[in-house]
């Protein structure tokens, strides 16, 4: 059997961190370590807040910490004609429907969260309107976001680092009322269509594990395995920002550190190496095992000190 081939797959929203450099670390460690292909998703969907320019800069950290990419990147505003053609899928085995409630109608509708139903879980307003109900929503204009019907299903996936990751997948949104293609639609399609065999990725995404894995079956495509990591944070324990000081690798370039520092200090926070140790990255493969990630909690970091054990 092929290795399993994993992946990087930044939004380009802004400069990496230190945090999102970690993740890129491990997930390069973990498909290079079997012998996997590493591939590069830049996920841009988000036209309002993706640039080029953080597009190039996190490409060139990436770069500069040794992290190569097999291929060429791929861009998910490329990508619009594969989503339309899933969606259409969806839509043949009568998996979506059109929603039309308002973000505060949702807050209202839903109240407190209700029996196994994840808390923000669509309510189900628009699953079961009457053709006239239907037809009156079309009538006032306001264009439609479609949802799948996740049928409140329980799903478990295998994690490499967390064991099993379980959750209740609602009727989440594929499509946006104005015609963007949602993150867990594009991701699942980019995943299958890559050949990812692992996704490895901040926990932060655990959740949406299962809802993707549910997609992912309703489209007749394996879903990948997954491998979440622990989130880096600040030292005041919020997950790691820009308010935290010197986080990107800029930053710790203009300390006077240099990129294999930086790359053996994140390293070094998974127990590769010791601190001050500067291997190479052909000894990080060697020396790499999820494990190690199995028992790892939440890193925190002194923009000063470095890492807090
Ligand atoms: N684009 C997402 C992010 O930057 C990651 C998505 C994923 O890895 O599935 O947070």
């Amino acid at each position: 059997m092929a290795p399993p081939d994993g992946r990087f797959a930044p939004s380009p929203t802004g400069t990496l961190h230190l945090g999102n450099l970690r993740t890129a670390l491990i997930a390069w460690l973990r498909a290079r370590s079997r012998g996997g292909r590493f591939l590069l998703r830049v996920e841009d969907l988000d036209r309002g807040r993706s640039r080029p320019e953080h597009e190039r800069s996190q490409l060139a950290d990436l770069a500069a910490l040794g992290l190569d990419w097999d291929g060429g990147v791929v861009r998910q505003s490329d990508r619009g004609a594969a989503y339309a053609w899933a969606i259409e899928q969806l839509e043949a085995r009568g998996l979506v429907y059109p929603c039309w409630c308002t973000r505060a109608e949702i807050r209202e509708a839903a109240g407190a969260p209700h029996g196994d139903a994840p808390e923000g879980a669509y309510p189900g307003t628009c699953a079961h309107l009457d053709e006239a109900a239907r037809r009156a929503h079309e009538e006032r204009g306001r264009p439609a976001a479609l949802r799948v019907r996740g049928g409140a299903e329980r799903i478990t996936v295998a994690d490499a680092a967390l064991g099993e990751i379980t959750g209740v997948v609602d009727d989440f949104v594929v499509r946006r009322g104005d015609g963007t293609h949602a993150y867990n639609l594009a991701v699942v399609v980019d995943d299958a269509w890559q050949g990812i065999g692992e996704v490895v990725r901040g926990d932060d995404l655990a959740s949406s594990a299962p809802r993707q894995a549910w997609l992912a079956r309703a489209l007749g495509v394996a879903p990948p395995g997954y491998l979440h990591v622990p989130l880096v944070l600040g030292p005041d324990g919020r997950r790691l920002a820009k308010r935290d000081g010197a986080v990107t690798l800029a930053d710790r370039l203009a300390l006077g550190e240099d990129a294999v520092g930086v790359r053996s200090a994140l390293a070094a926070s998974i127990g590769l190496c010791a601190p001050g140790e500067r291997p190479t990255l052909a000894e990080l493969v060697v020396r790499f095992d999820a494990a190690l990630l199995r028992d790892a909690r939440p890193l925190r970091w002194d923009p000063v000190a470095g890492p807090i054990a």
